[in-house]
């Protein structure tokens, strides 16, 4: 589910109104005292298929949701940041692990989530990784022995799949096209 709507305003504190902005075609939270519209939008959630000698990165999250679950290192994009980068720092974050950055390959959106999850591939620069703060453990996984019944969210599953059948094809991973079809 996405975060539910804000009930006040973030520019005066006044209580918000649910209407259609004029010029717009959709209800939206307004404010009947300074008129700031509140648009909410889906998120971006960037993540990354890290492999080291045909092992795959995962990690055991320390947090809610889905605690206890295995996830490939990911997180919300940050402001200020590229896709490149968001999937970087996840990666140093829940892993601390250093990537050297590959293809965008795999995009799936979640319009009802209000999310959208993006999946780079990453090679380790060395082998290192560790439990970060928001990891209960890490480990690298041949493909054979990945936990699919107890990855955290189906996102990573279809990155995951997607990355295993490529590399058992021997096909290179392709990037996403921009726009990539129904
Ligand atoms: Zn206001």
């Amino acid at each position: 589910m996405p975060p539910p709507p804000h009930k006040f305003c973030g520019q005066c504190g006044a209580p918000l109104k649910r209407r259609v902005p004029s010029g717009e075609d959709r209800e939206r939270e307004v404010c009947p005292v300074c008129n700031f519209v509140h648009y909410r939008n889906p998120i971006p959630v960037v993540g990354c298929v890290a492999e080291h000698e045909g092992r795959i990165l995962l990690c055991r999250r320390a947090i809610d949701p889905r605690l206890g679950y295995w996830t490939v290192p990911a997180g919300f994009m940050e402001l200020n940041e590229t896709l490149g980068e968001a999937a970087l720092r996840e990666t140093r974050e829940e892993a601390c692990a250093e990537v050297r950055l590959g293809e965008l390959f795999s995009i799936v959106d979640l319009p009802r989530g209000g999310q959208v999850h993006f999946f780079f591939r990453g090679e380790l620069l060395d082998g290192k990784c560790a439990a970060g703060p928001e990891s209960l453990e890490v480990g690298l996984f041949a493909p054979g022995e990945i936990p699919f019944e107890e990855i955290a969210f189906q996102s990573g599953i279809i990155a995951l799949r997607r990355y295993l059948d490529a590399e058992s094809k021997g096909l290179s991973l392709d990037a996403v096209p921009l726009r990539p079809p129904n």
